[in-house]
């Protein structure tokens, strides 16, 4: 089997396989093609492939050799309509928001695993690259809120007088929510929580951080670790304790989400109006409508002395150990679909390759993207 690695497009750092783990496709009987610089923006060079064992090559050959196509975005249209119709592409390419590109896969012939839609089980963990990725976005994103706050974090007693520690309120305890509670616990901040979830109370706990409850959350439990919609009696209730946290707040670092729909608006104007003068948010949800009512994916708003990060691109900005995660995410996911000799061998019973599975033999496979 040739696998066969394309450099992102620009602004993307990451890169989806690097050097370590060429070799261990090697040992796998698996011939790794690599485009010239893939990897430059992550700091590994075509070089430290090559000593890997991998071939750089241009981006057509790849194209027309590759049975496995590795990004981590979906690729240009110019890009994936010259690759061969019996190509496998690997890579997070959010199917429930890119119906119409499926489709257009699906028509050419593709097999297209998406790593996003796999099942959150114990198993699927070293696969897993949503966790992968938000864990890094969650601690930078602790770190890009001290960098742009005018306060220090942790609590000083000093001759020339007293800081107390900065108050942080994270939207939203996932993996991302969690990295930065304990992040931010490790700078010195106090530490309040929500989460529609309550049966992440004890792992907010355990960082040292608050769990504010509210009652009355829709449940949770068939929804395979995500959240769902809530009543809007729910979301009144959350809205108006989420105010008054808010308004406290220094910094809030927000990260709900729901699965394949708009993330909730969890701060509205009103909540912003009371938020203290200097005062930082980074929200996590951006690049699905974002958390706030101001929020714009990919710009910082300033908004009456509150400014408000809406940066989607944190796991780029931490692109050497975001990508050696993320390969071997990859590396993991597809052993489940290499055979003894090295070739593709795409078995549909496995839960996790069915799940990871979006198109094949020329139809929409994945039960959730054919329904969305
Ligand atoms: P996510 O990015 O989908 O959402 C982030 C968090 O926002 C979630 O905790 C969610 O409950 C919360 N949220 C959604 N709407 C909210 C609202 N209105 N108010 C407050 N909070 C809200 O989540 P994720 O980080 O991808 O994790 C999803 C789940 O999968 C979690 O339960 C996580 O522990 C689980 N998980 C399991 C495994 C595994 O076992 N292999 C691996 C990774 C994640």
């Amino acid at each position: 089997m040739i696998l066969g690695v394309l450099k992102e497009q620009a602004g993307e750092n990451r890169v989806s396989l690097v050097p370590d783990v060429v070799k261990q496709f090697a040992q796998l009987k698996v011939r790794v093609l690599v485009e010239p610089d893939a990897g430059v923006t992550a700091f590994y060079s075509d070089g430290a492939y090559q000593e890997a064992g991998a071939e750089i090559t241009s981006r057509t050959q790849i194209l027309q050799q590759a049975d496995v196509l590795l990004s981590i975005h979906p690729p240009t249209a110019d890009t994936w309509q010259q690759a061969r119709s019996q190509a496998t592409w690997t890579g997070i390419f959010q199917p429930l928001f890119n119906t119409a590109l499926m489709q257009d896969w699906a028509a050419k012939g593709f097999t297209v695993f998406s790593l996003d839609t796999i099942p959150r089980t114990t198993r699927a963990q070293s696969m897993d690259v949503l966790s992968s990725q938000a864990n890094i976005a969650g601690y930078k994103a602790v770190l890009l809120a001290a960098y742009s706050y005018s306060r220090y974090f942790p609590m000083f007693t000093t001759a020339a007088g007293s800081i107390p520690p900065a108050k942080v309120l994270v939207l939203g305890a996932g993996v991302a929510g969690l990295q930065a509670v304990a992040t931010a616990r490790r700078l010195g901040a106090v530490v309040e929580v929500f989460d529609t979830r309550p049966a992440v109370k004890e792992e907010v706990m355990s960082l040292g951080a608050k769990f504010v409850e509210v009652e009355g959350a829709a449940d949770a439990s068939k929804a395979g670790g995500y959240a769902v919609e809530q009543s809007e009696e729910y979301k009144q209730k959350q809205a108006q304790k989420i105010a008054e946290s808010a308004a406290k707040a220094d910094i809030v670092i927000s990260t709900a989400q729901i699965p394949g729909k708009k993330a909730p608006t969890l701060i509205p104007a009103t909540t912003l109006d009371k938020m203290k003068q200097g005062s930082v948010i980074v929200d996590l949800a951006a690049s699905t409508g974002g958390n706030t009512e101001v929020t714009k994916n990919d710009e910082t708003v300033q908004y009456k002395g509150v400014t408000v990060i809406g940066n989607s691109s944190l796991p780029s900005q931490m692109a050497c150990d975001a990508s050696k995660l993320y390969a071997k995410n990859v590396l993991n996911f597809l052993k489940l679909v290499i055979d003894k000799e090295g070739n593709l061998h795409l078995n549909f019973e496995d839960d996790i390759v069915k799940g990871a599975c979006i198109t094949h033999g020329g139809d929409i496979v994945n039960e959730r993207v054919k329904q969305s």
